[in-house]
């Protein structure tokens, strides 16, 4: 391999690029990273990390209010953002240098520095030119606002984490998992939250059981207003002023465009290549995560397939295995569980019914809507929705479904059920742990619905 500098050359140092780098240098491969922005990319930046920091701490909210039931006398509590703030840069920082340290200590040659693509084994870094036998392109997404009148005076997912103060009031655009995080997130940190969504239930592609749960329990904390699409956002001696498109004008600080992100393959240099993108920009690649161009390959954000951390972990580590271990495997995208960290949480894990019913499949559906030991004593009025989608033909559990506390906990252990092959006898016979919410799941004996 010596007629290339590198073996490997990883364009981004985000969760797929740094995973694709570790791995193909621990199997001895010639590895270099080129990262301009951050370390551990959006989810240790201005993803995942840092906002389920703020969920902790919007979680307080509730538990403090909580707690009186339970006989503890809170005094008067107080908020201070600039706090949340200062320790989240403080563990996000730290947490960054140990993704720099993680390339450095398996020695990765490390470019703070934009690259771009060059030839099908050239990247140009400065005015310098690499040669490597392999590229992989890992430089994931990037918010996106829709273009909408004043469209520029909204903040995206990358600048709410930076706010100096907490903002009194924040219209929210959007209905997918940051709309739906953030919203739960202000609303319990003190901001009145306004929440502008086109669809008819939050977080569309989940179950619409979920989707319609979620709403009412959401919607009991802020405003929401569905079925609704901001027109206008103008500035006024207030703040800010959004017209939607059924006439109605909201006030607030700050409005989050929180609708959706999109690959970032603009100025990449994938004209010198054959490389090829999708209609949606992310790029095009075969099973094997290997573009048009045969030395180029691609995983993460920026092919836009699942967007979600772990999925970009495990797309990196088989190309570096494939390339570097003679380890040829095809990522398995189905059972790939997600949760959403509103408040209440949600978490999923395989078919929804819909996509049961439009995939033909006769299914049972078990569902049920539980109030937590927990509140009884709280007084709060929330309850956990709990579903499991099952196939009539050979009793397998296709789908898990879940809102309330802690379902991506809990649902992740379900995730390994599910890729066993449990059916729902399987989960008729394991005994419940109690009192937990989860028991539940091994609980459900009536049919909810059934699809014949
Ligand atoms: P999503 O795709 O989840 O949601 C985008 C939202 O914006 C949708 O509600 C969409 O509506 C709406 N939207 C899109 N275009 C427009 C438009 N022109 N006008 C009005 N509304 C519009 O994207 P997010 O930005 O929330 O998150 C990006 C991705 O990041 C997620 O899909 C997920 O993969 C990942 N992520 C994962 C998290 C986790 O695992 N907990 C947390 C945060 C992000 P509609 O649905 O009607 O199209």
């Amino acid at each position: 391999m010596a007629e290339f500098e590198f073996d490997l050359f990883v364009i981004g140092g985000g969760s797929g690029g740094v995973r694709a780098s570790r791995v193909a240098a621990s199997l001895g491969a010639r590895v270099a990273c080129a990262e301009e922005r951050y370390f551990g990319g959006t989810c240790v930046n201005a993803g995942c990390v840092p906002k389920k920091l703020f969920s902790y701490a919007a979680h307080f909210h509730d538990d403090f209010q909580d707690s009186r039931g339970f006989g503890w006398a809170t005094p008067e509590i107080a908020f201070d953002w600039p706090i949340l703030k200062k320790n989240k840069d403080i563990e996000i920082s730290r947490l960054e240098g140990i993704y720099k340290s993680i390339l450095e200590n398996n020695k990765v040659t490390v470019f703070k520095q934009r690259a771009t693509i060059a030839g099908p084994h050239e990247v140009q870094i400065g005015n310098r030119q690499i040669s490597a036998r392999h590229i992989l392109v890992a430089v994931g997404g990037w918010p996106w606002v829709p273009a909408i009148e004043g469209g520029e005076l909204a903040i995206t997912s990358n600048e709410i984490f930076q706010l100096e103060s907490l903002p009194e009031c924040m219209l929210i655009i959007g209905g997918g998992y940051i709309a739906a995080e953030f919203a739960s997130i202000f609303s319990r940190l003190g901001c009145h939250v306004t929440l502008v969504y086109r669809g008819e239930a939050l977080l569309n592609g989940f179950d619409s059981e979920v989707r319609q749960f979620l709403s009412a329990e959401m919607g009991r904390h802020m405003e929401l207003h569905l079925q609704a699409d901001p027109v206008k956002i103008e500035r006024n001696n207030r703040g800010l002023l959004t017209t939607l498109d059924n006439g109605l004008k909201l006030e607030s600080s700050v409005v989050l465009a929180a609708t959706g992100r999109r690959p970032m393959t603009a100025n990449l240099g994938l004209e010198n290549v054959a490389v090829k993108l999708r209609d949606n920009g992310a790029i095009l690649v075969d099973r094997h995560f290997r573009t048009d161009e045969p030395s180029i390959y691609a995983v993460g954000d920026v092919i836009h397939r699942v967007a979600l951390t772990p999925v970009a972990l495990a797309e990196a580590q088989l190309v570096a295995r494939a390339l570097f271990a003679d380890d040829v495997r095809e990522m398995d995208y189905q059972n790939i569980p997600s949760a959403v960290f509103s408040l209440p949480n949600v978490a999923t894990v395989g078919l929804t019914e819909q996509e049961a019913l439009g995939k033909g499949l006769a299914v049972d559906i078990y569902s049920a809507r539980v109030k937590q030991l927990k509140h009884t004593l709280s007084g709060r009025e929330e309850r956990s929705l709990l579903k499991l989608v099952v196939s009539a033909t050979d009793d397998r559990v296709l789908g898990v479904h879940m809102v309330g506390p802690d379902a991506g906990e809990l649902v992740q252990g379900f995730a390994v059920a599910l890729n066993c092959g449990a059916t729902k006898a399987d989960f008729d016979r394991t005994i419940g742990i109690h009192p937990t919410l989860a028991e539940e799941f091994v609980t459900m004996r009536t049919r909810s619905k059934s699809h014949p």
